[in-house]
């Protein structure tokens, strides 16, 4: 029969690899082990916190990449056996591969901030995973529930973690919900780190568009969380302090997906280490990881990234199978898009390479969104907004499509 490419996970860099796959290399058998019906896209769910989007706009189902013949298998896979070169299924079932794509995302590490387990997430939800939209959703009921006057806290941790600007372009989006709906209401955002991907643009907006909403603390003014109390709603930073809350997003530490952590595939970061060319695993042979579960910096974390790299990650597994040379010098994209308010977005771009040292940074080649009072870059505020909508419209068509 054909060779089998297995893929686990059917999200971002999952969904992508098996359409990618279906492409370019008809004549390879296509296995996707994902245990969702359908997928609910981090990207675009703030909007869903802001009230301009719905958990059906952000859904996306499975049927288009069956009509184009991938297998699903909808369970969760349980375990990586290199030397079988087998997964095994919760079920108990066992799928065969000569290349295997890991594709699972992050995983929270539970407990790794004090007082934040599966049970605090009920009261503090993270909405950092895409799981059906449960957590999204709860946080949105949880801000429609809100006094006027309340506060919603937010807990930001640090470096590395799924999707830079996330953090930022969430309070941004809970900032425009409440100056409309709960003019009273307060943000504080507590944060590890002392500085942000696309920080000048955010805080400009925050100044103009949301003046004395939202107050951002940075981990040296005691920004950092290192504590939670879901059931009294607290958020204790480094040096004592107990914030009291209404609403909170809590943020929590991440890996890679637990199956990449029990497959032995990860570092001591946590995630992934990965050949830069090719996407194998340093610790495996036949396994290529890609999204949010390797480690690639100075690449952030982002669905565009998984997507672009997937592609590079596919065709080198089929060429190795087949005795060829991977494809020679890739170059990896991304874009991360931030919508900060009604037609207003800001974006940040940057071109990558391999090396033999890692991933590097084309220099001069990136940048982000022209910096200037909103008089001067309202029409450039507006037409990138546009440009997110139609970046979303076009990778969840890459991807699922
Ligand atoms: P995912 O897309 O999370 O997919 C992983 C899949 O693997 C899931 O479907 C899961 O069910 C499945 N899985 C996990 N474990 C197993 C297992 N054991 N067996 C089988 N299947 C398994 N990125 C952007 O580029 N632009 C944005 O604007 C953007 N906005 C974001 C906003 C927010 C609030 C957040 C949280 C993230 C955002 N991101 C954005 C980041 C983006 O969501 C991730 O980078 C992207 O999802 C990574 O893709 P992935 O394939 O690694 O993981």
């Amino acid at each position: 029969g054909s060779a089998r490419l297995v893929i686990i996970g059917g999200g971002f860099g999952g969904a992508s690899s098996a359409r990618f796959a279906r492409i370019a290399f008809p004549h390879i058998d296509v296995t996707v082990i994902e245990p969702q019906r359908s997928f609910v896209t981090c990207p675009y769910g703030n909007l869903l916190l802001a009230g301009s989007k719905t958990l059906s706009d952000i859904t996306h189902d499975y049927g288009a990449l069956k009509r184009r013949g991938v297998n699903f298998i909808h369970d969760w896979a349980e375990a990586i056996e290199p030397d079988k070169k087998q997964v095994r299924l919760r079920s108990g079932k066992t799928v065969s591969y000569d290349k295997l794509i890991v594709s699972p995302g992050i995983g929270i590490k539970w407990g790794a901030l004090p007082g934040y387990d599966q049970d605090a997430a009920k009261i503090l939800p993270h909405a950092w995973v895409p799981e059906r939209g449960e957590q999204v959703l709860l946080l949105r009921r949880q801000l429609e529930a809100l006094p006027d006057g309340g506060v919603v806290g937010f807990a930001i941790p640090s470096n590395p973690f799924r999707c830079p600007p996330g953090p930022y372009e969430r309070i941004s989006l809970v900032a425009s919900y409440l100056k409309k709906h709960k003019p009273r209401a307060k943000i504080l955002a507590l944060d590890a780190k002392d500085a942000f991907s696309k920080q000048g643009l955010f805080q400009d907006a925050w100044n103009e568009l949301y003046p004395g909403l939202i107050e951002w603390v940075p981990g040296s003014k005691d920004g950092k969380v290192v504590a939670v109390d879901a059931k009294n709603k607290i958020l204790q930073t480094e040096f004592g302090i107990r914030h009291k809350i209404d609403v909170g997003n809590v943020i929590p530490p991440q890996s890679a997906a637990k199956i990449a952590v029990d497959a032995g595939l990860t570092n001591e970061t946590g995630f992934v280490p990965v050949n830069p060319y090719t996407f194998e695993t340093i610790k495996a042979k036949d396994i290529h990881v890609i999204g949010d579960a390797n480690i690639a910096g100075p690449m952030p974390k982002s669905g565009f990234i998984a997507n672009s790299t997937s592609k590079q990650a596919v065709a080198s597994a089929i060429a190795l199978l087949e005795g060829r040379e991977p494809p020679k010098d890739p170059v990896y994209f991304n874009t991360c898009y931030s919508h900060i308010g009604d037609d207003y977005g800001i974006s940040v771009v940057g071109v990558f390479r391999p090396s033999d040292k890692g991933f590097v940074e084309t220099p001069n080649s990136g940048g982000v969104s022209p910096r200037g009072p909103l008089a001067d870059t309202k029409s450039q505020r507006r037409l990138e907004a546009r440009y997110a909508d139609s970046w979303y419209a076009s990778i969840t068509k890459d991807a699922f499509g």
